[in-house]
């Protein structure tokens, strides 16, 4: 089945958010908008149509700064999204959360495959070679500084340090990739199969300051 069908099936089972977008069914059309304006007046928001407005209403936040991962906790609000087929669902989706869903169902199907950091740090060449040196210690301390949404990014961590390092537990290791309260069957979880670049990049820089520590102790 085609994702864009595989979605629709989803949403006709019950599945109503992903992130912070709220999905309705409505007559033949999905509907989708912030959660925190679920119960709003509709009349009072503002009216797109089609999945291309998506790029452009999940580029920038509220306040202005560009949201560097999709994974943000900082979606716009005011806003009101009707899209005409699951096609353009998915579209719009994939705008909002890049390949968000497609994870899901690879992972429901059991093909998602995880990277683990040590092989994704291992695998840094130029400046980032630095990433590789980074302690056990230091790599659970980022995760908890870096990932989950007190620092902003609410997607659920599948990787470990390695096959047999579990990550500690945290409010960053603990999160389920759902935002907000809501029936956990009816949303799609935003799933984190690999560290993104800017973990790399905080990696990097807690290795160098661990190797600049140890020089200088
Ligand atoms: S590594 Fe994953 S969970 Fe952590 S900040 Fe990056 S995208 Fe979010």
């Amino acid at each position: 089945m085609k994702l864009a069908e595989r979605l629709s099936a989803a949403v006709a089972g019950g599945i109503r958010r992903i992130g912070q977008i709220a999905i309705r069914p409505q007559d033949g059309v999905y509907l989708l908008c912030h959660i925190d304006d679920e119960n709003s007046d509709a009349s009072l928001l503002e009216k797109f149509e089609g999945s291309a407005t998506a790029r452009d209403l999940s580029t920038w936040a509220e306040d202005g700064h560009y949201r560097f991962t999709k994974g943000e906790l900082s979606l716009k609000r005011g806003w009101l999204l009707q899209l005409s087929s699951s096609e353009e669902l998915r579209q719009a989706l994939d705008h909002f959360y890049p390949a968000a869903a497609g994870l899901w169902f690879a992972q429901h199907d059991g093909r998602l495959e995880i990277e683990h950091l040590r092989d994704k740090l291992n695998r840094q060449t130029g400046m980032y070679r630095f990433a590789r040196t980074l302690s056990d210690a230091g790599a659970q301390r980022l995760v908890s500084e870096v990932c989950g949404p007190g620092h902003c990014c609410v997607k659920k961590i599948l990787w470990q340090l390695d096959a047999n390092t579990p990550l500690e537990d945290s409010e960053a290791s603990r999160f389920d990739g759902v935002t907000g309260d809501i029936d956990r069957s009816q949303a799609i979880p935003l799933l984190c199969r690999e560290a993104c670049n800017h973990f790399v990049a905080e990696a990097r820089k807690a290795s160098k300051a661990e190797q600049d520590a140890k020089a200088t102790g």
